[in-house]
């Protein structure tokens, strides 16, 4: 399988175009300004150039040579600050260097359709609070707008690692073709903003695939914990002859708000609704009377959702290789932020806010939408977690 060329060599992550300005100086007052990019790991700091040193020196050399004492240019390089006019009518700004550096991106009818075009996030805020529109998130890195429940743009966005979406310059342009698109495009030209020329993301990978596992990215959100709970009602389905939950999967979708901004209120406002979706909807009456018929268990008539599923799955389905208890931790977790909602003033909030980072193994000083993303994938693996054990 071909290695992806954003990779880094060191560690695991991958890495970002970056560009830096620097001033090569000779004698007698001459100087030249270049750009030089380089390609960087956000997470270990490896950092290559596009070329080596000696290319610049080189080249920097020659034109020395031919720079008259007192002389100061500016070194040009042809993929620099370029325009792509048949998009000129969209108005927006985006940066070149992006379609011909980043691996995958230029084409060699070099039509800069596949340009990076980069919009605050906040723009989704709109479309996810307007009751005509809905914000999808396939997976933490990729998203679409809906316009009553159908798709408004093609493929969707991106969003990369800075939390700025994006989507590619061609695609907006047969996006934004319809007159009617014509108050959506003004809305994305307001928050159009300049490149921090990072895609690294799903959207990019499936679009760009260098390998056949790029291309079949499995979601990493609410989406896969969705159907993975689905799942898991099916198995329990399978069987008992009743599901986990009594609510439907498309329902969730419809109902489920995610958060889109690194917002508290927003944050704690959809612990709420995954809370009321994936434990209050557990189906408690229903685990205590198969619990009753088999064990003839008495004291179990005041346990919550989570103690009765968790007691079913210990007098059931016990096995030496899962630690139930710790199958369940993240739904704990989930149930605690929960109540934390509300009581943001509260001289408790901090300690007991701690905790659950502590059981998501995060540090205290992690953000509210990091405690979010790792709560969402803990919650996955327990889900995957307790359909393993039951398939047993
Ligand atoms: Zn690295």
């Amino acid at each position: 399988m071909s290695k992806h060329p954003l990779k880094c060599p060191e560690c695991s992550d991958f890495k970002k175009l970056e560009i830096f300005w620097v001033r090569y100086k000779k004698e007698k007052n001459k100087q030249l300004d270049i750009n030089i990019p380089f390609f960087i790991c956000p997470t270990c700091g490896h950092k290559k150039p596009l070329y080596e040193k000696e290319y610049y020196d080189q080249m920097t050399e020659k034109d020395f040579e031919e720079m008259e004492d007192g002389e100061m240019l500016d070194i040009v390089f042809k993929y620099e600050n370029k325009k792509f006019p048949r998009y000129n009518h969209l108005n927006l700004i985006y940066s070149s260097e992006d379609y011909y550096l980043i691996p995958g991106l230029f084409r060699d009818e070099d039509d800069g359709y596949l340009t990076p075009v980069f919009f605050d996030k906040d723009i989704l805020l709109y479309y996810n609070n307007h009751p005509n529109y809905s914000v999808k998130f396939g997976s933490f890195s990729s998203c679409n707008i809906y316009y009553q429940g159908k798709p408004l743009f093609n493929w969707g966005f991106g969003i990369n690692r800075n939390g700025k979406i994006f989507k590619w310059l061609g695609d907006l342009n047969e996006d934004f073709k319809d007159e009617s698109m014509l108050p959506h495009l003004k809305r994305f030209q307001a928050s159009n903003v300049k490149s921090d020329h990072d895609i690294f993301s799903k959207f990019y990978l499936s679009q760009n695939p260098f390998s056949p596992s790029d291309m079949f990215q499995a979601s990493d959100n609410e989406t896969q914990l969705f159907i993975i709970k689905n799942e898991v009602d099916e198995v329990f389905y399978d069987k008992y002859e009743i599901k986990l939950t009594k609510i439907h999967i498309e329902d969730y979708f419809e109902y489920y708000k995610p958060p889109i901004l690194e917002e508290k209120e927003q944050i704690f406002n959809a612990y709420i609704s995954l809370n009321k979706l994936i434990i209050e909807n557990i189906q408690t009456d229903l685990l205590k009377r198969k619990l009753i018929e088999k064990f003839k268990s008495k004291e179990i008539n005041s346990l919550g959702s989570l103690k009765t599923l968790e007691k079913f799955l210990l007098e059931f389905h016990q096995n030496d290789n899962y630690e139930i208890k710790s199958i369940l931790s993240s739904l704990y977790v989930l149930s605690d932020l929960r109540q934390l909602q509300g009581h943001f003033s509260d001289s408790s909030f901090d300690s007991r806010y701690n905790f659950c980072k502590e059981r998501l193994h995060l540090n205290n000083d992690s953000t509210h939408f990091q405690v979010y993303e790792t709560l969402i994938k803990e919650l996955i693996k327990s889900f995957t977690d307790i359909k393993n054990l039951m398939n047993i």
